[in-house]
């Protein structure tokens, strides 16, 4: 007998008809001999519903209510399926994230899980129960407030719960087969991964494959629990998320995948004296915001002024606290201005046999410059190139590069099965 976890995003959930069949597979599961949890995430667009709903009443909703208010979504998903299953004949009992043991920190809207506590799951199971838990939020340890762990962040629910429940796998279940080669919106010849490294999805994941939530792959690798990606709309094998094992990357491609990421903006501080100590004192600035940069250049300074710029990418939505940090310190740092721009899209490739191939660099910017695309900031990691463009230029430049590395498959295969991709 063995111990899975399951999570369902909100695309599998989204309505009555998806509750009803989704609850269906875990009895399924459960009639095969498994102990089964299931993680939850809100049904549909449910938490974009809410935001939007907290944005109509104040432009700046506190952090402590958001929170009260979104894990509302999941609240709602977690009753409803367990009384699916309940009307399967199967016994169901539903948590919050509170009392299946998710202890966080208390940064609302982005806690850290610091603890798991599953007690009561734990006896759930014992007494024959299905367990099924919200999604994406915890307590705080120190205020016991209710947190979220951020958007998507059932996902790291479901890895945080297999790692203190000793699960045999984590599934994910969404709305495609698995992780593909490219975003299948945007390139339908895109192709299944059947086996990715903890190290690539983690790369993929920052670049903004909305696929895995980036902590929840981080968790994975540090417990080393198998992730199984796979669509609740199929009975498929989906992509499986793995330790990469030593000499496999022969046989493996060179390259996974390619992600796309429209969420980033770009920061330009215009006219930094260049001495030292400024960009220590910017990025300070920046880092008592709570923001996290992303890439980051600084040019090469005009003699004739001794000024440079540097520019750095950061997530869009802290693009007003992060002006709002720099305007105040313009004094003291000495720049002239700020230019900020939210018109940008970063593609990255990602793949672990670029380690050992030279020239992917060179077949990378030539598919752009073929495809008339600009590029106007570079990155690289050990496995990853990427590059920011014009926010309009992502298609082209995703299908570009998805052709120019032989990742397209003959016959298209992708299928996206639901959501709004919102
Ligand atoms: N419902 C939350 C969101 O939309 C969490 C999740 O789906 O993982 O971000
Ligand atoms: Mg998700």
């Amino acid at each position: 007998m063995a111990l899975v976890v399951q999570k369902y995003g909100g695309s599998s959930v989204a309505d009555a008809e998806c509750v009803k069949r989704v609850a269906q597979r875990i009895v399924a599961t459960k009639q095969a001999g498994n102990d089964v949890v299931v993680v939850v995430s809100a049904m549909g667009d449910t938490t974009d519903e809410l935001i939007d709903l907290a944005q109509e009443v104040s432009p700046l909703p506190p952090a402590r209510e958001l929170d009260m208010l979104l894990t509302a979504g999941e609240r709602i998903s977690m009753a409803v399926l367990a009384m699916a299953i309940a009307n399967l004949g199967h016994e169901a009992k539903s948590f919050t994230g509170s009392q299946a043991g998710v202890i966080t920190d208390s940064f609302h809207g982005k806690a850290k899980i610091i603890d798991v506590t599953p007690g009561r799951l734990r006896s759930a199971l014992e007494g024959g129960s299905i367990c099924i838990v919200a999604g994406f939020q915890g307590v705080s340890q120190d205020t016991k407030d209710i947190t979220t762990l951020g958007r998507g962040g059932s996902d790291t629910t479901a890895v945080a719960l297999a790692a203190a429940l000793n699960a045999d796998v984590c599934e994910i279940y969404t709305d495609v087969d698995g992780v593909f080669t490219a975003d299948p919106r945007i390139v339908p010849a895109a192709q299944q991964i059947p086996k990715i490294s903890y190290e690539e999805m983690l790369e993929l994941a920052a670049s903004g494959a909305k696929i895995l939530h980036l902590r929840c792959v981080e968790y994975a690798r540090r417990y080393n629990i198998p992730i199984h990606v796979r669509s609740s709309f199929s009975q498929k094998e989906g992509t499986w998320v793995v330790a990469s094992t030593e000499g496999t990357e022969v046989e493996h491609a060179i390259i996974s995948g390619v992600a796309h990421d429209r969420s980033q903006a770009k920061l330009t501080v215009v006219g930094v004296p260049d001495k030292v100590g400024e960009a220590a004192a910017i990025f300070r600035l920046v880092a008592e915001a709570e923001i996290n940069l992303d890439m980051v250049v600084q040019n090469v300074s005009a003699a004739s002024t001794g000024k440079t710029d540097i520019s750095f990418t950061l997530p869009a939505t802290d693009g007003q606290s992060a002006l709002a940090a720099l305007n105040k310190a313009q004094e003291e740092i000495g720049f002239e201005s700020l230019r900020f721009d939210d018109r940008i899209g970063k593609i990255s490739l990602v793949g672990a046999g670029m380690r050992a191939h030279p020239g992917v660099s060179a077949t990378l910017f030539g598919a752009l410059a073929d495809a008339g695309v600009n590029i106007e900031m570079i990155s690289t990691s050990e496995i990853r190139i990427s590059v920011i463009v014009d926010q309009d230029d992502v298609d082209t430049a995703v299908h570009a590069v998805h052709r120019a590395f032989d990742l397209d498959a003959d016959q298209v295969e992708a299928v996206v099965y639901g959501g709004t991709g919102r």
